[in-house]
């Protein structure tokens, strides 16, 4: 295990002058050269010499003291289903290999336009679809704790080139956990913001009612400093809540005397054990700190999975019905209109998506409408006004996941065996809330990582927490090596 600074105290450094950009960006390089071969974290990257001359660039400006944003010199890896004009966007599927986006997301904007410099775009399981980023078309990722295991997914690539030193900061997406369990599997950070905060414009949809851009990190005040950048109201998005100004970065420190966490019991059983008893010796620790710490019971949480999936899987199903082959990626048409589309879906779409896709317009068809698609949504709704009742007396403590990180291919011959993976996270995604996952311990030299929900717009308050987790565990910018 190595400690490396924080991307917020490398750009005081940059502007300070007592740290060299140009000399981190061949670091950053350097680390991805060393590591790839083994970990397979990025889909594709930018070339070298052109992070060079961003680095340059920043350099050049602060000496000349000009303005320079607040990423300057920040090297961020992204999420290879967000959309970017200067490297391809696969979503880690064939279907849209090669696709170049004419435009890029609004995060990718509002990063680049602080200075910050993109490295490349990150593995994925086949449209976010996954939870261990081995269903991506291009080969699995591996997690640098421990080649033989996987990092999590679906924003495994992203999880993993921070863990090894290959971006500074990361963007990854999170529709059901896709960016939480990565970062438990990696000794890494992920926030899940509040539904709308940032804007999904530019992000290929998956599940759009359950998800957001989620900003990855080393440390929780990253985390802080990316949302206040990319987060905030978005024309482009309808869904975007019209907030501005956000500075979470500088939420004042927690007064710990007065903190409550709440331990929802079903939020927190049926790990394994070694998980369990890292969790509860946290609030042990916080509790000796002053915090009260109580148990609550929210009883329709056994229903979480069921509903999130039956949701998850009918957005993909009209989401994807796009994919024909015409337009993604521009082949243009030739042939009998439905053989050409038929055989497309059949090449470019790998077999979980298949089968999500039939499963979600299964669910919404005439006839079983009511006793899936309905059924979830009500389920989604009793969820979300339990978890905001719990959420205005107290901050909830949750497993982030249920196991250690696993052996590649262990989870695979089960589906549902994949899903259990995700019985803590898709609670924050159903009730639209922000969590965040942070790391806790070791076993083994495997990480544990843990979850934290508030309420909407909270996200400050989860920050506030973060931090304090973090000075108490000693566990913040860590990375494998
Ligand atoms: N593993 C979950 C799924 O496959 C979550 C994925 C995600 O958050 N993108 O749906």
């Amino acid at each position: 295990m190595r400690r490396v600074r924080g991307a917020w105290e490398l750009v005081r450094d940059f502007r300070e002058g007592v740290e060299d950009p140009v000399e981190h960006a061949y670091k950053v390089l350097g680390a991805i050269r060393a590591w790839e071969p083994r970990v397979n974290a990025f889909i594709s990257l930018e070339a070298p010499e052109l992070v060079v001359e961003a680095a340059e660039s920043v350099k050049r400006r602060i000496e000349s003291g000009e303005r320079v944003g607040r990423l300057a010199g920040v090297t961020v890896s992204v999420k290879d289903n967000i959309c970017t004009s200067f490297l391809p966007t696969t979503a880690g599927s064939r279907m849209l290999d090669p696709y170049i986006s004419p435009f890029n997301a609004t995060v990718v904007e509002r990063l680049m336009a602080e200075d910050a410099i993109v490295v490349g775009k990150t593995n994925l399981d086949e449209f976010a679809m996954g939870s261990t980023t081995e269903l991506s078309a291009f080969g699995p990722t591996r997690n640098p704790w421990d080649l033989s295991r996987v990092p999590g997914g679906s924003s495994g690539g992203s999880a993993a080139s921070l863990a090894y030193g290959g971006s500074d900061v990361s963007l990854g997406s999170d529709t059901g956990g896709s960016a939480r369990l990565p970062a438990a599997y990696t000794a890494t950070t992920s926030l899940k913001p509040t539904y709308g905060l940032v804007s999904r414009y530019g992000l290929i949809p998956y599940g759009n009612s359950l998800e957001q851009i989620s900003p990855m990190a080393r440390s929780v005040r990253d985390l802080a400093l990316l949302l206040d950048v990319m987060g905030g109201w978005d024309p482009m998005d309808s869904t975007s809540l019209k907030v501005g100004g956000l500075d979470t970065f500088n939420s004042p420190p927690l007064d710990v005397g007065k903190l409550k966490v709440c331990v929802v019991r079903e939020m927190a059983e049926g790990a394994d054990p070694i998980i369990e008893s890292a969790f509860w010796s946290i609030l042990e620790r916080l509790g000796s700190e002053g915090a009260e710490v109580v148990e609550v019971s929210v009883p329709i949480i056994s229903k979480a999975l069921p509903a999130y999936y039956t949701i998850a899987f009918s957005e993909a199903a009209s989401n994807l019905a796009r994919y024909d082959g015409v337009l993604y990626p521009a082949k243009g048409f030739s042939g009998v209109w439905e053989e050409f589309i038929a055989e497309s879906r059949m090449r470019g779409f790998g077999r979980e998506v298949k089968k999500r896709i039939l499963m979600g317009v299964y669910a919404l068809s005439e006839g079983y409408r009511d006793e899936y698609y309905i059924a979830a949504t009500k389920v989604r709704r009793v969820i979300r006004d339990e978890i905001l009742r719990v959420t205005r007396k107290c901050i909830i403590a949750a497993q982030a996941a249920p196991i250690l990180p696993p052996r590649l291919g262990e989870r695979l011959d089960d589906p549902l065996k994949l899903y259990a993976m995700d019985v803590y996270t898709v609670i924050a995604n159903l009730a639209g809330v922000p969590a965040l996952a942070q790391p806790i311990g070791f076993h083994s030299g495997l990480p544990i990582g843990i979850q934290w929900l508030a309420g909407p717009l909270e996200e400050g308050r989860l920050v506030s927490l973060g931090t304090l987790i973090e000075e108490l565990t000693g566990l913040s910018g860590v990375i494998a090596g």
